[in-house]
């Protein structure tokens, strides 16, 4: 049959067959428990919300708010009435904010009472959007968003009968995202329910998270950061349990989420785990339901996959992914026959960022455009072409130039070894390209991460007189060892684990290494840093 992927499916089943399973979200008042029976009732009055607001099928509806089951509610409820989620990433500056919401022309914005005051700040510059739709999450009142309804009123005020979904069909728009504009304004992506439908079942697939039924996820990753990596969606096409963390989450909230709802799986940038490291150097957890903690967004320095899971029984599980790619494509699960390889072959396959989940496609070229050979050697610009790939940016004229006859193109440089795991190098901007010769910044810092006195290290390319670029290193040294740790121990310590002509000319150190509104490291805040920059002489 030529059957529509669409939301409404998952929807519809998960009411029916798991109405008994818990969604629990972590308030300021405390724990909110209710289950997926009402999840779906809410769901629909949702929809009939949307319709006495004016919504037409089609129009984007924005939510600026925090990992909770209510922003679970718009996750389906939205689409499934036939509008377009757009996830506003509450983090970004407020002219990019305003550039965003006027790019997609949204229409409501569903908003937490303690996130209105930066919608307040630019209210004036978004005169697309007719009504705001606060979520008092903390008893503040958000008096001057105008026209704006509370939402449990809102819910409250239509009747409580099965809304009666319109047909959809599987292209129609979604969701979308925009990307955090590292360089520009951010650019807009549009997710299908076909895109969103197909990625959840790579999300449940065996050899990739193998999310089901009997999971507890604890959903870490911001809801706008790409879809919250698409598992939202995919808990409720199995009817996992959600824990929800809320507003502000701190590592120490998360370990007793994790210890008390008795977590399974989750998912987030290596920051968050980097901090839940250093928490359970220092008190004591009892993690031992986790089965599976998925990284991605950025590299994670190999040291910690392998002393998470030596010191507390932690599989970390390295993945791949960009706002463009909804946003899983790769995903490091080592193949059977790998578990007779010596643990140091097997950690280095657990740090690569892994295959391509069935269903994506993969290649790399080089700068003449051949493709490269999978020898784990040779780097290459990373392309990618799949069902749940964008086909371009929302009402951008950057599309153009982003793709290859067919292929995405990432921006992303790697390696691909015989297995078919990818390695990522750099983003192209970030690599050092020293004589002609490409030096990985990643790889640096993994290695320099390494260094038990070193906390967070980045690499930046800086000018070079011979070499036109050359590699500084800045590195942000544990607390404990601030001003005991010197220039020459960290160099002595990556000649060991790097090709010479790699190391750095010169190391400074800083307090903390700048990060970018989705937890990374913000290289382009560094850059700018260290603009003005000389290295020493002699270098
Ligand atoms: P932003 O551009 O705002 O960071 P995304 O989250 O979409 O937004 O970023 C996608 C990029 O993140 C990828 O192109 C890649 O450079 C990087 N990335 C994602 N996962 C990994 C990973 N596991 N290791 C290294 N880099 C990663």
């Amino acid at each position: 049959m030529d059957y529509p992927l669409t939301l409404q499916h998952i929807l519809e089943r998960a009411g029916r067959l798991f109405a008994k399973k818990e969604i629990v979200t972590r308030t300021a008042s405390g724990m909110h428990r209710y289950c997926y029976g009402d999840y779906y009732r809410r769901t629909h009055r949702l929809a009939r919300a949307l319709e006495r607001l004016g919504v037409r099928p089609g129009d984007r509806v924005g939510t600026l708010a925090w990992n909770t089951s209510r922003h679970l509610e718009q996750y389906f409820g939205v689409p499934c009435y036939g509008a377009v989620l757009h996830t506003l990433n509450l983090r970004l500056p407020h002219d990019q904010l305003a550039y965003i919401i006027n790019h997609a022309e949204d229409k409501v914005i569903f908003v937490d009472s303690s996130l209105a005051s930066i919608l307040e700040q630019i209210r004036g510059q978004i005169p697309t959007v007719q009504h705001f739709v606060i979520m008092h999450d903390d008893g503040s009142v958000a008096a001057a968003l105008a026209p704006a309804a509370d939402y449990e009123e809102l819910l409250a005020s239509v009747p409580e009968e099965p809304y009666p979904w319109p047909r959809l069909d599987e292209n129609d728009a979604a969701g979308m995202c925009y990307t955090s504009g590292t360089t520009g304004n951010p650019k807009g992506v549009v997710y299908s329910h076909r895109s969103i439908f197909l990625h959840s079942y790579g999300l449940t697939m065996a050899d990739t998270f193998a999310l089901s039924e009997r999971d507890v996820l604890l959903q870490i990753v911001p809801m706008f950061h790409a879809n919250g990596w698409g598992k939202p969606f995919a808990a409720v096409m199995v009817g996992a349990k959600i824990v929800f963390p809320g507003p502000h989450p701190q590592p120490r909230d998360l370990a007793r989420l994790i210890q008390e709802e008795h977590v399974t799986i989750m998912g987030a940038v290596p920051t968050i785990w980097i901090g839940l490291y250093n928490l359970l150097e220092q008190e004591k957890f009892d993690l031992s339901s986790v089965r599976m903690a998925a990284t991605a967004g950025s590299a994670i320095p190999r040291q910690f996959v392998e002393s998470f899971e030596k010191r507390y029984g932690l599989r970390v599980v390295q993945a791949w992914g960009m706002t463009e790619t909804t946003p899983i494509g790769t995903v490091s699960v080592p193949k059977s026959y790998m578990d007779a390889w010596p643990e140091e072959q097997r950690f280095a396959v657990r740090a690569r960022q892994g295959v391509t989940v069935a269903g994506v496609d993969i290649r790399a070229v080089d700068e003449q455009g051949q493709e490269i050979p999978w020898d784990g050697q040779t780097m290459g610009e990373l392309q990618i072409r799949g069902p749940w790939i964008c086909s371009g940016y929302y009402q951008d004229p950057r599309s153009e130039g982003s793709f290859s006859d067919g292929w995405f193109r990432t921006g992303d440089v790697v390696t691909i070894d015989a297995e078919g795991y990818i390695q990522i190098a750099d983003r192209t901007k970030d690599l050092v390209k020293s004589g002609g010769e490409w030096i990985s910044s990643v790889e640096l810092e993994s290695a320099l991460m390494a260094h038990p006195k070193v906390l967070e290290a980045a690499v930046i390319a800086v000018h070079h007189p011979k070499w036109q670029e050359r590699p500084l290193a800045a590195v942000a040294p544990k607390p404990e060892y601030r001003g005991k740790i010197t220039k020459e121990e960290i160099l002595e310590f990556l000649a060991a684990r790097v090709a010479k002509w790699w190391l750095p000319d010169d190391v400074v150190f800083i307090d903390a290494v700048p990060k970018t509104s989705v937890g990374k490291f913000d290289k382009k805040a560094l850059r700018e840093r260290f603009k003005d920059y000389r290295l020493p002489s002699g270098s």
